[in-house]
């Protein structure tokens, strides 16, 4: 063999029987192949398992798959390139021309945006309530059939939390599926309720150190079956490196989830009790509207701490300026907190009504706490409180 060959067909390694890695490889391949021909055959008649490209599967994406849909409690899980990538792909498999799809006010931006503009152009057409209203989904589902039912819970920013008992038994009494975005709560909450399908953004906690993007789909088998041929087809596939790194930080998801939940509960109280703040949004709170339903359904609360400044969007301004350990950034769920001003939030689109029952304000921040030392954490908001000059 010569060596522009051999640079091409190097040496194989192989561990001997009964030799493992601890941290298993990152299989970094496009392609697998088979022995012969008749294998190959075999495998594309689905005879027998195998891999054989990875925008179809990969043994790294699959065993990140396999482990979030036992953290979630389902069966089976599709990883995508980003969190959008898993809405996205979820809604174009999901529904087709004339179906009807729920969604909320506070439902997250760019998801809005696929509901609204891209269904839309394939003839989707869409109800949008306002999350606490329980009553417009039950009015909803009863005036037409509704193919799906897309909530999440915490909200982004305002924390409101979605009754998740009532909107799952709704959508189901009337055959509707429920999609739930559980990116804020976590692979470990949630899973009890009779939710069809999970959608998660692994950029947020799964990693946990912001260093990489992802997204996961998690459902019952059949739901996931029928879902897996589009998802293969849109081609948003997960690269194995990055499925890698999301398995390295999800070692880490519990006491990261615990800590961050444990920290933001103390800004939450600090906010609570400063004069400047108008009103907290912090579910772990007595005071949250809907905190005995937050401790019917949550464990833990999650690093997202939210307040209205009575200064407004200059004392916001003020307040976010003169922070020193947080970043200004957008994203959450990492190591390293962050702050987003109103000037950075979307939703403009909105009308003014529904502006108001998004309930984001001018004076609207939103923190993302993380695993820096607690006391620094409160130190620099206090300080950063008394800069906004009220
Ligand atoms: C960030 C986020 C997404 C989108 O995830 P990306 O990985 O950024 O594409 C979806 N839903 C929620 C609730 C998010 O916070």
């Amino acid at each position: 063999m010569k060596k522009p060959t051999r640079v091409n067909h190097p040496p194989a390694v192989e561990l001997p029987p009964g030799n493992h890695p601890l941290v298993a490889p990152i299989y970094q391949t496009v392609k697998f192949e088979f022995d012969t021909v008749a294998e190959t055959e075999r495998y594309l008649r689905g005879e027998r398992p195998g891999f054989f490209y990875s925008r179809a599967s990969n043994p790294t994406t699959r065993q990140l798959e396999q482990l979030l849909a036992e953290l979630q409690g389902r069966e089976d899980c599709l990883v995508t390139a980003s969190g959008v990538g898993a809405i996205s792909q979820t809604l174009l498999s999901l529904t087709k021309q004339a179906d009807h799809v729920i969604c909320f006010v506070e439902t997250y931006n760019p998801t809005r945006y696929l509901i609204r503009r891209l269904l839309g152009r394939f003839g989707v057409t869409h109800t949008m309530l306002s999350i606490e209203d329980v009553a417009g989904v039950e009015r909803t589902l009863a005036a037409q059939p509704v193919r799906l039912l897309f909530f999440e819970s915490p909200t982004n920013p305002i924390t409101k939390i979605a009754d998740i008992g009532a909107l799952t038994r709704l959508a189901r009494a009337a055959g509707a599926l429920s999609v739930m975005d559980n990116t804020f709560a976590g692979f470990h909450q949630h899973g009890a309720y009779e939710v069809d399908i999970f959608v998660h953004s692994l950029t947020k906690y799964a990693s946990g150190t912001g260093d990489v993007m992802g997204g996961a789909v998690i459902a019952r088998s059949e739901l996931i079956r029928g879902m897996r041929t589009d998802f293969g087809a849109l081609g948003g596939t997960l690269d194995p490196h990055a499925a890698f790194l999301i398995l390295r930080g999800l070692k880490t998801y519990f006491v990261r989830y615990q800590a961050q939940s444990a920290s933001a509960a103390r800004i939450a109280g600090l906010l609570a009790a400063h004069p400047a703040v108008e009103r907290v949004h912090y579910p772990g709170l007595p005071a949250h509207p809907q905190h005995a339903l937050a401790v019917g359904q949550m464990q833990d609360f999650g690093s997202i701490v939210s307040f209205d400044l009575k200064g407004g969007a200059a004392a916001g301004r003020r307040f976010a300026d003169a922070l020193e350990l947080f970043a200004l950034a957008a994203s959450l769920g990492s190591t390293e907190s962050l702050v987003v001003t109103p000037q950075m939030m979307g939703g403009r689109e909105l009308s003014a009504e529904q502006q108001r029952m998004s309930a984001i304000t001018e004076g609207t921040i939103r923190l993302s706490i993380g695993l820096e030392d607690p006391d620094d954490l409160l130190e620099d908001v206090a300080r950063a409180l008394a800069a906004t000059g009220s």
